[in-house]
């Protein structure tokens, strides 16, 4: 088992960034751990994936966990209440989950249930997701935030929340949010409760620094905070605030900046209550981050603390700018959406073929070549360690020559057909004696990554990763099988669109991240599969159709006490019908415009009937089907 876990986790990095909620198996599969019960043996991933197949769910297919959420949740609730213990502070921890960051009822519903005990609450950033939260059991304790741009329709639900004894904040973004509220307060006679988004000073870094600072889209400077303030007292309401809240945007690198921030957002709540304010929640918003490439620092897709260290610290940094102050210790409030639901799903897809870019087949120059064809063929018989920089530029410089010659018209096509073959083969020859190589140099490293195979991936980049298309995110990707056998090839994830942004070409290894993965030779009779992890916050609704593949089958699973699992929970991808009917063609016309055209082509003799019902039989069942490869 140790030597197993020794080749296959040390190549991915699995140890450092998976949380512990993922293991390899001795059989070589990747296991999912359940870390409610970690006794538990752990569940065979690829056994998930051909059980589904067999159940006629095929992939790609996007895996949901629930104990991955339940665990998470209470981790969070748990690092609060045990930091607050710690510091001895006098308020409680109540958080909410944002329903932005996964807004799936499956995943909201589950939140809610697990989140009960804990008084776990949810925030709404608009409209619909106030509905949701209206409509779901909370805890009597559990608080209902709404942030956002706000109508008087929003506004009037928001209020009318308090006859159900549902404790909702409508949290202002502007002073004119507030003419809003006071109209519909004054209209139904009931006093709102309410609180203030305060734009901070500090700025954080990262990839979401946009959204801190005074050029921040959101929430009020200090000077309208102000004239919220006068206002509110100017109409006797002032007793209505009782929430100052703050956000500074998503994945925060550093500790030290969740702690600037919580100082800050603590120095304005003392400065509030001196004003008069009757502050009894400071809301520190989201921003807890996860460290997607395990490498513990504080950059793009990794933080620099963990869990404990950032409920210490926003904790014993609030506690300190109080108590010099002497006022009361509020209830704090975070809205952390990225650390709640990023682990609990991942995307699983089969690859569909290779493309190649080196040979095994030895391939020599033949008579009458021209000569920078014989030097390039003579360069595997040179290709050692120490030569290994010299062979990678003689390679590269007489491909480059006969490419020229090509253009030029000085050499044929079955010339530069041979060409390729012999420099794929010598570019075979180098990546062999790297990979058995002490040290590589760095430029030779480099240049092999852009020899990577590409490996067809059966999925959407658009629709299921639209973060590592629009935002470079890197999210964990490594295959669930063969991990027993060290993977000797090495490659870039293409996926199904026609789109040349449609790859995934950052990998985190235990090394840091990389350009290419190391993957397994494909094998004729087999599957292989990649799982893509942590893709539980903002894939799955940010997704597009590009292409128009849609969404992929969904499932949850329930991890058993026993090292079973359930399937609990299905949604089926969208069929072609339904990915036509969002671009507004009826699939029914469209079955009826094409049986019309076969019906002509029958009378004009071009068919017959037979054919005609298969036709007509294909297109149907193209409606219905998946969007995806089928096999
Ligand atoms: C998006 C958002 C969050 C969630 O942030 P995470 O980094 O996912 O925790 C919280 N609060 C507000 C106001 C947001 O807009």
């Amino acid at each position: 088992m140790d030597a197993v876990r020794a080749t296959a986790a040390d190549v991915y990095g699995l140890e450092r960034w998976g949380q512990r909620l993922l293991t390899i198996l001795p059989s070589g599969e990747i296991g999912l751990v359940n870390p409610l019960n970690p006794d538990a043996a752990p569940v065979a991933l690829p056994q998930v994936v051909r059980e589904l197949e067999t159940r006629g769910i095929r992939a790609p297919v996007l895996l949901r966990v629930n104990a991955f959420i339940e665990h998470q949740l209470r981790a969070i609730n748990e690092a609060f209440a045990g930091a607050i213990r710690a510091a001895g502070y006098d308020g409680a921890y109540r958080g909410v989950f944002p329903i932005k960051v996964n807004q799936q009822a499956e995943v909201v519903d589950r939140i809610v249930r697990h989140g009960h005990g804990f008084g776990f609450g949810l925030e709404a950033g608009s409209k619909p997701e106030l509905l949701i939260a209206l409509s779901r059991e909370l805890s009597p304790e559990s608080l209902v935030i709404c942030n956002g741009i706000k109508d008087a329709e929003f506004v009037r639900l928001a209020i009318l929340a308090k006859k159900l004894g549902i404790h909702c904040v409508i949290v202002l973004e502007s002073p004119r949010e507030l003419e809003t509220v006071l109209a519909e307060a004054r209209a139904l006679g009931i006093d709102p409760v309410l609180g203030v988004r305060v734009k901070l000073t500090r700025r954080i870094s990262g990839k979401w620094a946009e959204s801190s600072g005074d050029r921040s889209a959101f929430g009020m400077t200090m000077n309208q905070v102000v004239d919220v303030l006068d206002r509110l007292k100017a109409e006797g309401l002032s007793h209505c605030l009782t929430l100052q809240h703050s956000h500074l945007g998503s994945q925060i690198p550093s500790v030290n900046e969740a702690r600037m921030a919580a100082d800050e957002a603590a120095r304005v709540y003392v400065e509030l209550v001196r004003e008069g304010a009757p502050l009894t929640h400071l809301d520190l918003g989201g921003g807890l981050g996860v460290d997607y490439t395990g490498e513990h620092k504080a950059s793009a897709n990794s933080i620099n603390y963990s869990l404990e260290e950032y409920c210490t610290n926003l904790v014993e940094t609030v506690k300190y700018a109080l108590d010099a102050a002497g006022v009361a210790h509020p209830t704090l409030v975070t809205e952390s959406g990225r650390a709640t639901v990023a682990t609990s799903s991942m995307l699983i897809f089969n690859i569909l073929e290779a493309t190649y870019y080196d040979q095994a087949t030895p391939a020599t120059a033949e008579d009458g070549d021209h000569h920078h064809l014989e030097a390039l063929s003579e360069i595997a018989g040179y290709v050692s360690e120490a030569r290994l920089q010299e062979c990678m530029s003689d390679a590269t410089w007489y491909r480059e020559e006969l490419r020229a010659l090509f253009r030029r018209g000085q050499i044929r096509l079955r010339e530069i057909a041979r060409a390729e073959r012999v420099f794929l083969y010598a570019i075979d020859r180098i990546k062999r004696v790297a990979a058995q190589a002490e040290a590589v140099p760095d430029d030779v490293a480099e240049a092999l990554e852009a020899h990577a195979d590409i490996y067809h991936g059966n999925f959407s980049l658009f629709q299921s990763l639209p973060d590592v298309w629009a935002i470079d995110q890197v999210h964990p990707v490594m295959p669930l099988q063969r991990l027993d056998e060290t993977p000797t090839r090495r490659a870039v994830i293409s996926d199904i669109t026609c789109d040349s942004d449609g790859k995934i070409d950052r990998f985190v290894l235990a090394d840091g991240v990389h350009h290419a993965l190391p993957v397994h030779d494909l094998r004729e009779d087999e599957s292989y599969y990649l799982g893509v992890f942590f893709v539980g916050a903002y894939q799955e609704t940010l997704g597009d159709l590009h292409n128009l593949f849609g969404d992929t089958n969904v499932v949850t699973i329930d991890l058993r006490a026993d090292g079973g699992y359930d399937l609990v929970h299905e949604v089926e991808g969208d069929s072609i019908a339904e990915v036509l009917s969002y671009v507004e063609y009826d699939p029914r016309d469209a079955l009826d415009a094409f049986k019309a055209r076969v019906e002509a082509r029958v009378s004009e003799g071009g068919l017959t009937a037979a054919e005609r019902r298969e036709l007509i039989a294909l297109f149907k069942d193209s409606l219905s089907g998946y969007t995806y490869y089928e096999h």
